[in-house]
């Protein structure tokens, strides 16, 4: 049976926007010594905007460019890929077929198109395979910036943007005051991750973290002896939220890291995080 304290804590939960799936990840939530945030999707919207269309080639103009772009981006549910379609669609551009598709995860996509082989990838893709980042690519504090590669050869840019969700502020203050440390990982770029990490008052951040370093991560803190939660909306978060002493999915997300996750914000809210720990605490106080 249970006991009827967690019985209406797990209901009072519910009123609170958490969808618990794993009542003793609940229960544990007063262990909670750092919590680690996933940064596309979770502290922000994920909802990108494009914001700079940049072509390299005299016979590829910035609409070439996007539908080449949407076409591998069709085949991926990246918060990036939908706001490219986005674009696509109200450019209305016709997108072409793509084939042999593929995601490099945490990396970007590629596939052929026309029978040339193209490429959306992140800038640590490029410095991997040692192509330069031009001048005019480098992104503003607050764009995250995907090159388009044809045949090897760097072909242009797309940079996006989206938004701090507007409770995520007051999430970090809240745990701060409950004395536990906030930590932001992500495979986005250096700059995005300073800027968002030190507008939300972050104990720390770590950028262009691959999804298994993300995990790595989580197992070294682990190893100090930190009680870990990961919050988290994409499938390159699951992994991390499996290893995490409580996984926390944001609703909004993959259905794969809700699927993971022991926790669901139904709300989408980063707030309610705090609230978990806070019922955590008070649930606990009652049983004992
Ligand atoms: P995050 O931790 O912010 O959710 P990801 O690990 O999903 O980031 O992605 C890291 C980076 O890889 C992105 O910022 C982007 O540069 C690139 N990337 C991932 N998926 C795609 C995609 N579908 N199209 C283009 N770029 C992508
Ligand atoms: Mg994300």
């Amino acid at each position: 049976a249970i006991p009827l304290v967690v019985a209406i804590s797990t209901s009072l939960a519910a009123k609170n926007g958490l969808l618990v799936r794993n009542r003793t990840a609940f229960e544990n939530a007063r262990k909670i010594s750092m919590l680690i945030f996933d940064k596309t999707g979770t502290l922000t919207t994920g909802i990108f905007g494009v914001t700079r269309i940049s072509s390299f080639l005299s016979n590829l103009t910035k609409n070439d460019l996007l539908a080449l772009a949407a076409a591998l981006e069709q085949n991926s549910e990246h918060p990036i890929a939908t706001g490219i379609i986005s674009e696509a669609k109200a450019q209305k551009v016709s997108i072409p077929n793509v084939e042999d598709f593929q995601a490099i995860t945490g990396k970007g996509v590629s596939g052929k198109v026309n029978q040339k082989n193209v490429w959306v990838v992140s800038p640590g893709y490029l410095r991997e395979n040692n192509l330069n980042i031009p001048e005019v690519a480098v992104a503003d504090a607050s764009e995250t910036t995907v090159f388009v590669l044809i045949d090897n050869q760097l072909a242009g840019f797309i940079s996006l943007a989206d938004q701090i969700r507007e409770s995520s502020a007051e999430a970090i203050q809240n745990l701060k005051k409950q004395g536990i440390k906030t930590f932001m990982l992500t495979g986005d770029n250096q700059k995005v991750a300073e800027t968002v990490s030190q507008k939300l008052g972050m104990t720390g951040y770590m950028a262009e973290v691959l999804p298994h370093q993300k995990l790595e991560k989580i197992k070294e803190q682990q190893a100090k002896g930190e009680f870990v939660a990961m919050t988290g909306d994409g499938v390159n978060d699951a992994p991390a939220l499996a290893q995490a002493d409580i996984g926390i999915a944001i609703g909004s997300g993959t259905d794969v890291a809700a699927e993971t996750a022991d926790i669901i914000l139904v709300n989408s809210d980063p707030k309610d995080v705090a609230s978990l720990i806070e019922f955590g605490r008070s649930t606990h106080q009652k049983m004992i």
